[in-house]
């Protein structure tokens, strides 16, 4: 039986009167899911190719997502934020013959099936399913092939790319906490279904919990929805918490139902665990994870509480059945405490990237997935990363490598900076690039002059002072709630507080 079978199995079953998820327009029990899951999947089993969703936050995409499951079609999720372009090429390299849409994605979803041959636009509202549906009584046709959920990378550091994934995503195991999801749990999801960040989710539903849906990631929302949706778990980037732990609401807030606030997705920093470890008690616990590969590792309450600085910095240790290797640049294992790039090998590595562009890229070798970030090991197994392969940057007048997390690290430090991006600008006479940053500062508001100051006295390198640093009211994030780079840099020169 598929995860999706064994749900409906229950939700037909024992659980038809409870709650299965809640959404800005009303709420869900489970046999209502249910029964939206059957017709729908009934109607799915006639086509062929995969089905795209395009989606908010919303049940609909949860009922295509389970009811393509069932009907053994791949479903592939497109970013909403992602570009056009983009969009297009994804349902186009997943073959995807039908794009399932919530009304509000009704016209990007026509003109997508005007450019993508073979796509048929298919609008989805929750009606009421006619009552008397059962419970699908034929086992789902046999599965065209192994691939099952269909993803975009955040392309954060270039260009996203589609990744094709099995079941396995859906099986692997998480550690405690995780894996102690009730019947009684109640999850916030902000993601959209198209980042993996939502799959944190899955088990909720799954153990017979609710899931709570918002549309977009708002700190507001979040301390009004806790305590009022009776929320026991919640997952959210960096940026996001501490967007909460900046709310003038925070302090007065009742969290005190939260078990389990998994945080990840983007590097966090040591000022800001400690705020929220003072805020929200021993319920922190750090997710490291790529689209292609599912969770890596976690770093748990207790570590949270208890582990040392050089545990509290780093991204934790593998989960049960991952294992993480750091390797030169020629892919030879280093040893404990040297820097190289992380390489991962687990059960729920992605099947392979989408499209003909990316076939003859190997990007798994052995089993083993190069994550294109830098870390090291300690002797305990614990995991640090040290910033992004992809995204070094040689400086242009010294020929130096500079890392971004570094600067940004420094920047940080800096007791009136909230949040801080770096990225390189190349210089297209010269070769090279230049160093560029950006941040959010508390009221208490240096300069820009002030600030490349702090990096120069920090770092006691030249080549690694911002040249500009501009100050920003808010800080542009991607749909999973990182910081967006690419929109950063597509902004420079407007507004720019210079040297
Ligand atoms: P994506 O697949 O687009 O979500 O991006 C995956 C990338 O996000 C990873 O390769 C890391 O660079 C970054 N990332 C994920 N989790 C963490 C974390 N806990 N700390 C720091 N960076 C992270």
């Amino acid at each position: 039986m598929s995860y999706v079978e064994e749900l409906l199995r229950d939700a037909f079953g024992r659980w038809a009167g409870r709650e299965a998820v809640v959404y800005g327009g009303g709420r869900l029990t489970y046999g209502e899911l249910g029964r939206h899951i059957a017709v729908l999947a009934a109607a799915l089993a006639h086509g062929t190719g995969a089905v795209g969703v395009l989606a908010r936050n919303r049940p609909e995409a949860l009922v295509v997502h389970l009811a393509c499951h069932l009907a053994g079609r791949p479903v592939a999720h497109v970013a909403r934020d992602a570009s056009r372009p983009v969009q297009r090429t994804f349902l186009r390299d997943a073959s995807a013959s039908e794009l399932c849409h919530d009304p509000n994605e009704a016209p990007t979803a026509r003109s997508l099936a005007a450019e993508v041959p073979g796509l048929t636009p298919r609008p989805l509202a929750l009606v009421p399913p006619p009552p008397g549906v059962d419970p699908p009584a034929a086992p789902p046709p046999a599965p065209a092939s192994r691939v099952r959920t269909l993803l975009c990378t955040g392309g954060t550091t270039g260009v996203p790319k589609g990744v094709a994934h099995t079941h396995a995503l859906f099986a692997q195991p998480v550690p405690e906490p995780g894996a102690l999801a009730t019947p009684g749990e109640r999850c916030l999801v902000f993601t959209d279904m198209s980042h993996l960040s939502w799959y944190f989710a899955m088990p909720t539903l799954t153990a017979g919990g609710t899931l709570v849906l918002h549309e977009g990631f708002d700190a507001g929302a979040f301390l009004r929805l806790v305590p009022g949706e009776r929320i026991t778990r919640v997952v959210l980037s960096p940026p996001q918490l501490a967007k909460v732990l900046d709310h003038p609401e925070c302090a007065g807030a009742d969290l005190s139902g939260l078990r389990l606030l998994a945080y990840g997705a983007a590097p966090s920093t040591p000022h800001r665990l400690h705020q929220a470890t003072e805020r929200f008690g021993p319920v922190l616990q750090q997710v490291y994870g790529l689209t292609e590969t599912g969770v890596v590792s976690v770093l748990t309450p207790e570590d949270h509480l208890y582990g040392d600085a050089a545990v509290r910095a780093s991204v934790g240790r593998p989960v049960p059945g991952v294992s993480i290797e750091v390797r030169d640049a020629e892919g030879a294992p280093l040893p404990d405490g040297e820097s190289g790039e992380v390489w991962v090998r687990g059960p729920a590595l992605m099947a392979g990237y989408l499209g003909p562009e990316h076939a003859n890229e190997q990007a798994v070798h052995d089993g083993w997935l190069r994550t294109g970030d830098l870390g090291r090991l300690g002797g305990d197994g614990y995991l640090t990363l040290e910033g992004r392969c992809k995204e070094l940057l040689i400086h242009h007048a010294t020929g130096t490598h500079v890392y971004p997390r570094l600067i940004e690290e420094a920047l940080l430090g800096h007791p009136a900076v909230r949040e801080a991006a770096v990225w390189a600008v190349p210089d297209e006479r010269h070769g090279g690039d230049h160093v560029h940053a950006a941040v959010t500062l508390t009221e208490d508001a240096p300069g820009a002059h002030a600030l490349r100051a702090h990096v120069a006295t920090v770092l006691h390198q030249d080549h690694m002072v911002p040249e500009h640093v501009e100050v920003l009211t808010d800080m542009p994030l991607t749909r999973a709630g990182k910081i967006d780079k690419p929109a950063l840099a597509g902004r420079r020169g407007r507004g720019s507080e210079g040297r």
